[in-house]
């Protein structure tokens, strides 16, 4: 079946051969009779899932042991309460503001600590991100927070920052929900990482958590239960009923990365897509991106028209064309092309083709 390419930036395209094994799955998985969403998240044949969704996130992402991978819920914004109630003991913590995301991060926070903006790239319209070395730390942070893909703006960290080259010992503690799983990760750089799901990893429902173990003990002791993470990860992320069937999802696209060759062979997919859309938007008369070239997201790839008032008869010639929810976030407006794993190469090329046969149509 040919469906049309979704540039949706969340939630987000999935994989298509991971869609047709779960239909095929829907009624009877795997001669239990039941499907996923009506097993017991406890009996053994939901476990074996879970189980094999860990194990396999473990390896793709080469989690190091020390870590610990949670399964929550409440998405990326509940994150924002989440972490400062597990880790910033109401004292002081920095934030890296380089976009709506980072920003949200930073305000949710203030109502649990002190929050304070080490550095922004406010100035220039997020399209930079801050040096390391000009931030303002402050003396004894609970933790560093930084959004290591900005979803909105399309600014992207191509390499996490090195916190003990800056002389800062405050854990980074990373959102990186609409790049996951797109790269590698550099487990030494990070003390917490956090993502929905449903950019990247599967549907909505469930927030992926990756805590260094010595960070799990010291939850405010207002933080829900539900939310601790030291509770969350004693009770193998089953404290209350899991996302049960969302979990089972992300454990279907973890087997389908590893038959893509694991994240070193998805990161080159994904400069190979970004590289074929941003040259196009750089080497056009009509259409332009205005983030600075080495902090480019390879996810998100916002981009105006010259002249917008042809925004509209993009938008609807896009979709005739097979491409699908590509306009611009409301608070930057423009276009917006979301090109995660589940984007092949193809469907970036067709996207690529529609917007020159656009452009030479008005020249
Ligand atoms: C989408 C997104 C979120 C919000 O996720 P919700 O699941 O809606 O709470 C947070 N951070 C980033 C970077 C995102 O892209």
């Amino acid at each position: 079946m040919k469906r049309p390419y979704n540039f949706s930036a969340g939630p987000a395209a999935m994989p298509q051969e991971v869609l047709t094994q779960a239909a095929g799955e829907m009624l009877d998985w795997h001669g239990s009779g039941m499907s996923v969403m009506e097993m017991s998240h406890r009996g053994k044949d939901f476990i074996s899932i879970y189980e094999q969704a860990q194990a396999d996130l473990r390896e793709l992402l080469a989690v190091p042991e020390q870590f610990r991978i949670l399964f929550m819920q409440g998405g990326g914004l509940a994150e924002n309460a989440i972490v400062p109630l597990n880790l910033s003991g109401a004292g002081t913590v920095d934030f890296v503001v380089t976009g709506s995301w980072s920003h949200k991060s930073l305000q949710e926070a203030a109502r649990y600590c002190t929050a304070n903006l080490a550095a922004s790239n406010q100035a220039d319209g997020h399209t930079t991100l801050p040096a390391p070395q000009n931030w303002h730390l402050s003396k004894d942070a609970s933790y560093l927070h930084l959004c290591s893909n900005e979803t909105i703006h399309g600014v992207e960290w191509q390499e996490l920052p090195d916190l003990k080259a800056i002389g800062c010992d405050s854990p980074l503690v990373v959102d990186c929900s609409s790049h996951v799983a797109s790269r590698p990760m550099d487990w030494s750089r990070i003390g917490v990482a956090f993502a929905g799901a449903q950019k990247n990893l599967g549907p909505a429902g469930l927030t992926l958590v990756i805590v260094r173990q010595d960070l799990l003990d010291r939850a405010l002791p207002i933080c829900p239960s539900a939310f601790n993470y030291k509770i969350v990860a004693e009770n193998q992320s089953m404290f209350n009923t899991p996302p049960t069937y969302a979990i089972y999802m992300a454990g279907l696209v973890f087997q389908w990365l590893k038959r893509q060759g694991g994240m070193t062979a998805m990161e080159q997919r994904n400069e190979a897509k970004a590289a074929l859309l941003y040259d196009a938007i750089d080497g056009s008369q009509l259409y332009f991106n205005k983030v600075t070239r080495d902090c480019r997201s390879r996810m998100n790839v916002p981009f105006f028209l010259r002249d917008e008032s042809l925004n509209e008869a993009f938008l609807s010639g896009a979709r005739e064309h097979g491409l699908l929810q590509l306009k611009g976030h409301k608070s930057v407006g423009g276009m917006r092309a979301s090109i995660y794993n589940a984007m092949p190469l193809e469907g970036v090329q067709a996207l690529v083709n529609y917007m020159l046969e656009f452009q030479q149509d008005r020249a």
